[in-house]
């Protein structure tokens, strides 16, 4: 299969309503994220389309622990002995593989559609071990560099990373991009997920991809500001936070 770069040494791996990224390195690949489970070949395919063999792969880091975002990661880790990486308070659950934590749809109609179609919070999976609990502020030195961005609210141990190389934003479910950027099928808690909406559109980069929905090639962070930090009074109190 062959898979569609979004910006040079980026390219988009569709897992079946979520989608995943490759990432490639001096070091290896790079994936971001292992979609929904049985998508392993996938996976192998992409990486094979572009010539090289799946033990090329050599990071996995996962952004949060749901069905859709780490349902694959067992499967993967076995074909390649990808390294795992993932926010601390999500680990339990992907050691584990389920159950999830629960989540109230996000605000409207759509919401309540996607997340009762989408989420089931008793759904198990194949348990995947983490090898490197990602540290906040941090930057993983792998691939060029990743820096570690934490952003509850649809999840508590939700991270983006920005990938400094290609000042690409991985936003996982901060946020999608199906019609325009919007809400995330649900929240753990919606107020601290408008705050890491907000601290996204703070940010400076070029490129953005999402777990759901079509990724931004360019002049991502602009449409972030004017989504989220269009009210000058959250530019301010986000300076103040800083
Ligand atoms: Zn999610
Ligand atoms: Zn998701």
């Amino acid at each position: 299969m062959a898979v569609k770069p979004v910006i040079k040494g980026v390219h988009i791996v569709p897992m079946g309503f979520a989608n995943a990224f490759l990432i490639e390195g001096d070091d290896g690949f790079t994936l971001v994220d292992a979609g929904f489970p049985g998508k392993e070949s996938v996976v192998f395919e992409a990486i094979r389309g572009l010539g090289r063999s799946p033990d090329q792969l050599k990071h996995l880091v996962l952004t949060h622990a749901h069905p859709d975002h780490v349902g694959s990661a067992a499967g993967i880790v076995r074909g390649t002995g990808a390294r795992t990486y993932m926010h601390p308070l999500d680990i339990p659950i992907a050691e584990s593989g389920g159950p999830f934590r629960p989540m109230t749809p996000a605000p409207g109609l759509l919401g309540r559609v996607l997340c009762n179609l989408f989420f089931h919070p008793e759904e198990r999976l194949d348990p995947v071990a983490i090898d490197q609990p990602l540290t906040p502020g941090e930057t993983l030195p792998i691939a060029g560099g990743f820096e570690v961005i934490h952003v509850p609210g649809h999840c508590a141990g939700q991270v983006a990373l920005l990938w400094r190389p290609g000042r690409m934003l991985f936003a996982a479910d901060v946020c999608t991009n199906i019609m325009g950027l919007g809400d995330p099928v649900g929240f753990e808690n919606l107020e601290q997920g408008r705050v890491s909406q907000r601290k996204l559109a703070s940010l400076s980069f070029d490129a953005a991809g999402f777990g759901h929905g079509k990724p931004i090639a360019r002049d991502a962070s602009t449409r972030f500001r004017n989504k989220y930090a269009k009210d000058p009074e959250d530019v301010h109190q986000l300076r103040s936070a800083a």
